[in-house]
């Protein structure tokens, strides 16, 4: 085949070298091939991405540079907006084809259609590839009749119909480049090399503890560590998972995931692979592979739903009349709401970049249905700010679950913020690692401190009220205002009085799935086990 083409390849997400198609179609009949990222300079001061996240990005890109370069080529990295980058590119370079991955944003969509039409005037091929997710979104949709499956269960039905997840791409090698020149010039580190934190404004001694360096290389070696727990991946199951472990009782793959370091196929054929050597494993909604598909579920339902991060304007959205109340919002996003397991995940949120599921489901019940009734909106931008793996789809649609705004309607089940944590750390040693000023607290008050007689305090070195907040609500009673509010709110939408789930979906659902559906009442994957699904365990 005649190699005529000018490559180029646009890094977004995606940035990794294995399982990545538009990548590897970037040097397919090519003559020339580079790469580039584009950091938008005014996007960096006005963004709201944490000092973590940034930390990770740039050690990603770091380790995409390093293995261009093994390969002969170098990573591109450039400034300004790619509507604007990208025609002086094209002529600068004489590209002819421009190669990226396909994303469902819809800030991404609006970008690239724009970046499309440059390219078509400038004569430029363009080639997209679906790799972020095991499916493409709109695929699923279309099998499903044009909407998004709106529960789990639909999701799993409309799959079975498909063709499994494609199997990874093999990675970007010195065969796949073949004759391809790879120009990098003598300036290159000068030119487009990758800037410092302080270059970009940023104060790196900001950042937290290093836990989960960025990159494809730590992401590929996290996801191999974690695969050669055979027996763990076998049996994993979310809801018994712990939210308050001193080490993650998770992959925290979640990270790579978002940026596209792990590619999700990879993840999924990895888990296959253990499946298949053992004889029996856990099956979604709580397996390894259950988890991938949440992931699938909410990138499905924010491709086809417009104004998915927002309540208004959301068709699959609840609309409540959340209150407004700064002090609030600003005492749960600081840590120092008075309830010492809400506070401990929240500094470790902001600390470390990653918190366990079932915290984050504390915390965003906390917020919303259940103490503060604060808009999951406000949540979402918390998170969104200081998550290391902060993504679109999967935050809005999990703070939705978690309000009761969306997916999920037991609205009557509401965390609470002493027994829950209690369940797994009887004696606080989260707490104490996250709130060291209740170090000293007795085991017996460390959830509630505030109970604790003066004296006690006094001992402990932490005066409830002066060295640590007292409650800023008290739970039992907000929560059954709030419920009866949520009650309300959905009495408009719905027209029902009742508990029962009654959007239409999971209505038809529950014809469909019969009695097979009643026995397993709480899909939900962080419910936890079924002899601890009583009220009292949520209160
Ligand atoms: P594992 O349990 O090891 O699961 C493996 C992978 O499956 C994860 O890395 C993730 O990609 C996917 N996954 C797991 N649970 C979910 C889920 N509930 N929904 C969608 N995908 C899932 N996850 C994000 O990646 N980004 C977010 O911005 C985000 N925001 C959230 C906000 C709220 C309010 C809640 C309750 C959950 C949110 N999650 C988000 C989902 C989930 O908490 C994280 O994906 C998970 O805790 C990441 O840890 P892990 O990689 O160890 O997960």
């Amino acid at each position: 085949m005649a190699k005529h083409q000018r490559s180029l390849h646009w890094f977004r997400k995606g940035l990794r070298l294995h399982d990545n198609p538009s990548l590897l179609a970037a040097v397919k009949g090519s003559k020339e091939f580079r790469a580039v990222f584009i950091l938008d300079p005014f996007f960096v001061k006005s963004s709201n991405i944490g000092i973590n996240r940034w930390r990770f990005l740039m050690e990603s890109l770091r380790d995409l540079d390093d293995g261009l370069k093994q390969l002969g080529s170098r990573l591109y990295v450039l400034r300004g907006q790619p509507s604007e980058v990208f025609p002086k590119l094209f002529t600068q370079w004489k590209v002819t084809r421009l190669t990226f991955e396909s994303d469902t944003e819809p800030y991404a969509v609006k970008r690239d259609d724009l970046v499309k039409t440059i390219a078509e005037e400038h004569g430029v091929e363009i080639i997209q590839k679906m790799s972020h997710t095991l499916y493409h979104p709109q695929s699923v949709i279309k099998a499903n009749g044009g909407t998004p499956p709106l529960t789990y269960q639909r999701l799993l039905t409309v799959l079975s119909k498909m063709t499994l997840p494609k199997q990874p791409e093999p990675a970007l090698s010195k065969e796949c480049i073949g004759g391809c020149a790879l120009p990098v010039g003598s300036d290159h580190e000068s030119e487009f090399g990758l800037p410092s934190l302080e270059e970009l404004g940023l104060d790196p001694s900001n950042a937290g503890p290093h836990l989960f360096p960025g990159g494809e290389t730590e992401g590929l070696r996290r996801m191999k560590e974690q695969l050669a727990r055979q027996d763990w991946v076998c049996k994993f199951e979310k809801p018994k998972t712990e939210p308050n472990t001193l080490k993650p009782s998770t992959t925290v793959l979640s990270p790579y995931l978002k940026f596209g370091c792990v590619s999700a196929r990879a993840f999924y054929h990895g888990v296959q692979d253990v499946y298949t050597r053992k004889k029996t494993h856990s099956k979604p909604p709580v397996s390894l592979h259950g988890q991938l598909l949440w992931r699938e579920f909410y990138y499905i339902a924010a491709a086809g739903t417009p104004n998915f991060d927002k309540m208004e304007g959301n068709s699959v959205c609840l609309q409540v009349p959340w209150d407004t109340n700064e002090e609030l919002l600003q005492a749960w996003k600081q840590g120092r709401t008075g309830y010492p397991f809400i506070d401990a995940i929240m500094i470790q949120l902001k600390q470390e970049g990653w918190i366990h599921h079932l915290a984050r489901h504390a915390v965003a019940c906390f917020l919303t249905r259940g103490d503060l009734w604060i808009s999951w909106e406000e949540g979402q931008k918390v998170f969104d700010k200081w998550l290391l793996d902060a993504d679109w789809s999967l935050n809005a649609g999990n703070w939705m679950w978690l309000s009761a705004s969306a997916f999920f309607h037991q609205y009557f089940r509401v965390y609470s913020p002493i027994a829950f944590g209690k369940k797994t750390d009887k004696n606080g040693d989260y707490i104490r690692k996250y709130l060291p000023v209740l170090k000293k607290m007795p085991t017996q008050y460390i959830y509630e401190p505030w109970i604790a007689p003066r004296s006690v305090q006094e001992k402990a070195g932490c005066l409830v009220g002066t060295d640590y907040p007292r409650p800023i609500v008290v739970h039992s009673d907000v929560m059954k205002r709030n419920m009866a509010r949520m009650k309300q709110a959905r009495a408009t939408k719905y027209g029902d009085k009742s508990n029962a789930d009654t959007t239409k979906e999971a209505m038809t659902d529950k014809k469909k799935e019969g009695s097979k559906k009643r026995k397993t009442k709480d899909t939900d994957k962080t419910s936890t086990s079924k002899k601890s699904k009583t009220l009292t365990d949520f209160y």
